[in-house]
This record gives C-alpha cells, sequence and structure tokens, in this order.
C-alpha cells in the first residue's frame, strides 16, 4: 500500500479562505476580527514564527498587531500589557509566543489573558473546557489535526487512536479531542515501555514527541492513518518529523508530510479561533 498524503497546505488555503470570506462578511457588519502577537526577546524560532502569524491575519484580511520587547521586559509590565490586550475592544485574540525570558513566568502570563481571548487555547479555562466538552477554544496544532481527519472523512467513532506525546499543548489535547470524536484513545509518553505494542493496535496515530524516526513501518498497522506533529532537523539540517516518511508510507492508508502537513495547519487555525471569537464578540453585542 502507498498511502496518500494529506496536504496541510492545500487543506490550509481553502480554510483561509473561508476565514477570509466570513471576515469580509464581518466587515461589512462593522467588525473587523483582530490578533495581538506579543513577542518578548529575540529568539530567531519565534521571530519567524510570529512573523508568519501576522502575515497570514494580513492575507487573510484580519487586524493584526505585532508587539515587541526587549528581553528584559520585566514581568509585571508584560501582565499590564496583556491586560491592556484584554480590554482593547479592536482585539479578539492574544497569543503570546513562548517561550519566554526565563524571568517571567510564562503560565502566569497566560493564565492572565482572558479566556474569551485566548485564540492559543492554552489558558486553563481552556483546557477545562476541552475537557468537559464545553465551548472554548482549542489549541490549534490538535485541532489542526481534527480538521486532517475531517478533510480525509475520517469518522472516529469506534475506532482506536494512539497518540505518542502527553504535552499540554499537543497530546493531551489532542487525545481529548479524538476522546469527544468517540475514538478508544491510548495515550504513550516516554515512560511506556513498549511503543509499538500500542502503535501496532492504532487505527490512527497521532506523533507529537520532537524525535526522529520514533515511528517505523513495523510499528504500524497496515491501513493506519498517520498524523506527524514532530519538527525535527536531519543530519542536513533540513525539516522532518518523527515518522519515518517514506517506510511507513507503504504500510499507511494516509500520512502527513513534514514539512506541509500539520504545520501550516496550526496558523491556520490560529485564524480561525480568532475569527470565531470576533463572531462570539459580536453576538453579544446583540
Ligand atoms: P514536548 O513538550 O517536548 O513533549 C514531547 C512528548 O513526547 C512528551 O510527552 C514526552 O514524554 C514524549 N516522549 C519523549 N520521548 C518519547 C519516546 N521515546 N517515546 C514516546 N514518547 C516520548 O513537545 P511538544 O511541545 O508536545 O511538541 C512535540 C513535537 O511537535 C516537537 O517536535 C514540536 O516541535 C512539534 N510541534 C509542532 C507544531 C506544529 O505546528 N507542527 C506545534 C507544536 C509542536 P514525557 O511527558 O514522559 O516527557
Amino acid at each position: 500500500m502507498t498511502a496518500q498524503r494529506i496536504d496541510g497546505n492545500a487543506l490550509s488555503q481553502q480554510l483561509r479562505a473561508q476565514v477570509a470570506a466570513d471576515t469580509a462578511a464581518l466587515k461589512a457588519q462593522g467588525l473587523i476580527p483582530g490578533l495581538a502577537v506579543v513577542l518578548v526577546g529575540d529568539n530567531p524560532a519565534s521571530q519567524v514564527y510570529v512573523r508568519n502569524k501576522v502575515k497570514a491575519c494580513q492575507d487573510a484580511g484580519l487586524h493584526s498587531v505585532l508587539e515587541k520587547y526587549e528581553a528584559t521586559m520585566s514581568e509585571a509590565d508584560l501582565l499590564a500589557r496583556v491586560e491592556a490586550l484584554n480590554n482593547d475592544p479592536q482585539i479578539h485574540g492574544i497569543l503570546v509566543q513562548l517561550p519566554l525570558p526565563a524571568h517571567i513566568d510564562a503560565q502566569k502570563v497566560i493564565e492572565a489573558i482572558s479566556p474569551a481571548k485566548d485564540v492559543d487555547g492554552f489558558h486553563i479555562a481552556s483546557a477545562g473546557a476541552l475537557m468537559t466538552g464545553m465551548p472554548g477554544f482549542w489549541p490549534c496544532t490538535p485541532y489542526g489535526c481534527m480538521k486532517m481527519l475531517e478533510s480525509i472523512g475520517y469518522k472516529l467513532r469506534g475506532k482506536h487512536a494512539v497518540v505518542i506525546g502527553r504535552s499540554n499543548i499537543v497530546g493531551k489535547p489532542m487525545a481529548l479531542m479524538l476522546l469527544q470524536e468517540n475514538a478508544t484513545v491510548t495515550i504513550c509518553h516516554s515512560a511506556t515501555p513498549d511503543l509499538k505494542a500500542h502503535t501496532l493496535q492504532a487505527d490512527v496515530i497521532v506523533a507529537a514527541v520532537g524525535k526522529r524516526n520514533v515511528l517505523t513501518a513495523d510499528m504500524v498497522k497496515p491501513g493506519a492513518v498517520v498524523l506527524d506533529v514532530g519538527m525535527n532537523r536531519n543530519e542536513e539540517g533540513k525539516l522532518c518529523g518523527d515518522v519515518d516518511f517514506e517506510g511507513v508510507s507503504q504500510v499507511a492508508s494516509y500520512i502527513t508530510p513534514v514539512p506541509g502537513g500539520v504545520g501550516p495547519m496550526t496558523i491556520t487555525m490560529l485564524l480561525v479561533n480568532t475569527l470565531e471569537s470576533a463572531k462570539r464578540a459580536l453576538s453579544a453585542q446583540h
């Protein structure tokens, strides 16, 4: 079997076109969805990420503000900026780019963001909403994975999903989203003794580890769907995922490539969440 690729760039284009159309419709009602991206310090990777996020907003017609601060900014000053953005009616989504400098308590900053504007979905209220099935914002990367499954018409009910990785931003929310769609979910992590024993039973595997070749062909049941969240560099410095793409493509039915898979979906879902936040703000006015 040669797996079909789930093309994250193509799916992103479709979803971003829909965001742009919905944004134009909101503008006609006098509301422009707005995202504020806050960057503290000069981490080169973070600079690329925030630039891409702001550009994606602009391309879709959203209002976006990039606030850049020196690495020496105090925690109190950052908390004050977050509070100002919480109260800014032009801003519907607030994203504080992580990691923050060591002297700032990142969790404290995330908890300072109003849950109504928590478009990254990292606030404890957003995590609680996902866990209890209440409305809230879903973290963008696992949300993008769900959209990828939806795009191939995959029905999760009764299927066995194995998530490798249990971080708060990918693995755990991913597992909860799969559970919400009635999959039977197994979460594996660094203390899982026999990863292959679990993955071989899976209809769907999501790899979110950050290590190359965590998932190889011998660990995958024929016909399984494989989503690769990992972002690593190979010996040549090229971007690659957690999955042995060539090998696993011979066994799986669907697979996401790296690059061009889950990566672009993450920014897309940030736009989707910001638009949703603006819609909620509008309906709250009426
Ligand atoms: P993380 O916080 O480092 O979590 C990694 C998880 O993998 C941990 O739960 C860890 O287990 C588990 N793990 C480590 N080694 C393992 C092994 N040998 N077998 C099974 N599990 C193992 O990373 P993250 O933030 O979730 O990100 C994961 C990857 O996704 C990274 O490569 C990151 O760059 C990428 N990522 C991509 C996007 C995107 O937009 N495409 C977005 C976010 C993250 P323990 O909990 O036991 O330590």
